[in-house]
């Protein structure tokens, strides 16, 4: 009797744990590391040093031997994933091959109501590195200009008093 009593309950969790993940949009895997929530933190960021690179991703799963990085942007609805979105997805690829020794297959990015999979190939990683390398001369350089035309922007930057490009005043 109580054995049956036992079996229900995990039959229970079981069924709500599933419907939780299915509702968090996680792909199957064991849960390694998340970065939401109280459950296993992750407690230091993943540090690629060689590319100056750092950053928590929101998940880690583990599936069949490989670590893939979970990226969830509950608020952001659209039918395709932004390309931004796809580069932060990367890095955390990037960050994962470099901290693990192995480079995840893919990474999976959820938004409100889908799920996108980025597959990490040779091109995305070179994508990648080329964009961490002009996004860090940039840093280095002493003087840059604005990249957009948008005066909203602008508008609700805290640097705008301090900045020579400002398109509001
Ligand atoms: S105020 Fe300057 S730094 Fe801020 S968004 Fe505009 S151009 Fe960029």
């Amino acid at each position: 009797m109580l054995g049956g009593v036992v079996l229900c309950l995990g039959l229970l969790l079981l069924v709500f744990a599933l419907v939780l993940r299915q509702r968090a949009g996680l792909p199957w895997g064991r849960v390694a590391a998340m970065d939401v929530g109280a459950g296993r933190p992750l407690e230091r960021p993943l540090v690629a040093m060689r590319y100056r690179l750092a950053g928590k991703p929101d998940y880690l799963i583990e599936r069949g031997g490989a670590v893939i990085p979970v990226e969830v942007k509950p608020g952001r609805r659209a039918p395709r994933p932004y390309d931004s979105d796809l580069m932060q997805l990367a890095a955390y690829c990037l960050l994962v091959e470099e901290t693990t020794g192995r480079a995840p297959p893919w990474g999976f990015l959820r938004y409100a109501d889908a799920t996108f999979r980025l597959a990490y190939t040779p091109a995305v990683r070179r994508r990648l590195v080329a964009l961490l390398d002009e996004m860090q001369a940039l840093l280095d350089a002493d003087d840059v200009s604005r990249s957009h035309d948008d005066p909203r922007r602008c508008a609700g930057c805290g640097f705008r008093t301090l900045c020579d490009d400002a398109l509001a005043d």
